[in-house]
């Protein structure tokens, strides 16, 4: 039986995508791209339970997460910068997903309250550890908590019902508190036009791939107002020798090993943005930032 849209409830569909034996439909409603049928939950949880999901298996989950850290640490610096612009006095925050908790360490470094819901058991146990602050792997058991600030980093793709999960974090949330999260850009030219080179469609962990307008549909639906999708990581069309040539770089980059890293970062900045001034003449229509940001109000 197909999935029914899990934005609109929208039964019309058509065919995306195949990959990994799972069909990815595009909603005729509303352009929602999405797994369908779904996997059952008990799927999904054997899939995430294997521990190789956050060590080593680069295919589906994560490149060591632990090493990732200096890739992070730049983007989630900043995003807590952005988040602490509207809220001055900082407050409560949690993050729905937070793997090992290295985005909240850098946000209770600056002060604020933090709490994390974590399904992994093993990362969840890690990062309370850590943090010395609740981790808890089911959101259920947060009992009547309120919270200034809800994040989500490269989560709600992996989610079976995200209209739902958004609904409950917004009522998690103090009126005037703010959503943000960051999920992979399938408005990207490679998503839409050269679907073997996009990393990014990764059934069964990637269940639904958005679009900045999908995005923000999915948010309003919710509830939220305010709402702000911004484009990040610039990711132009490189050719093809280059990118095979670059390849060990942009591997150390991703999993933050290299040597020399923030050299390298600017380094490959400088040849993304040259190559993205190039993309930008001879196709200005296509969207060339490969990760969607954003951020929305719950309101008062
Ligand atoms: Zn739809």
């Amino acid at each position: 039986m197909p999935t029914a849209c899990p934005l609109c409830a929208g039964a019309a569909q058509t065919p995306w995508l195949t990959k990994n034996g799972y069909a990815l439909v595009r909603c005729s409603t509303c352009g929602l791209i999405f797994v369908s049928p779904l996997p059952s939950a008990e799927a999904l949880r054997a899939h995430y339970s294997d521990p190789a999901y956050f060590a080593g298996e680069v295919e589906q989950g994560y490149r060591d997460y632990a090493a990732m850290h200096v890739a992070l640490r730049p983007h989630f610096l900043r995003r807590l910068r952005s988040l602490e612009a509207s809220h001055p006095a900082l407050g409560r925050l949690l993050d729905f997903g937070c793997a090992d908790g290295y985005f909240l360490q850098l946000a209770q470094a600056r002060g604020w309250q933090v709490t994390g819901v974590e399904l992994s058991t093993d990362m969840a146990h890690a990062a309370a550890q850590t943090l010395n602050a609740p981790v808890l792997t089911d959101p259920a058991a947060l009992g009547a908590a309120t919270f200034d600030a809800v994040t989500l980093w490269e989560v709600i793709e992996h989610l079976p019902d995200p209209l739902a999960q958004l609904r409950a974090l917004y009522a998690r949330l103090r009126p005037g508190g703010t959503l943000m999260l960051s999920t992979p850009n399938t408005g990207h030219w490679q998503a839409q036009r050269r679907p073997e080179l996009w990393q990014s469609y990764r059934p069964p962990s990637h269940l639904l791939y958005l679009t900045a307008p999908t995005l923000t549909h999915l948010l309003d639906a919710a509830g939220f107002t305010e709402i702000e999708v911004m484009r990040t990581h610039p990711l132009p069309a490189l050719p093809g020798w280059f990118d095979r040539l670059t390849q060990p770089l942009q591997a150390a980059l991703a999993t933050g090993q290299g040597r020399a890293w923030a050299l390298r970062l600017y380094a490959w900045r400088l040849i993304r943005l040259a190559a993205w001034a190039g993309h930008r003449l001879l196709r200005p229509r296509d969207e060339v930032h490969a990760t969607l940001e954003a951020r929305a109000t719950r309101p008062r």
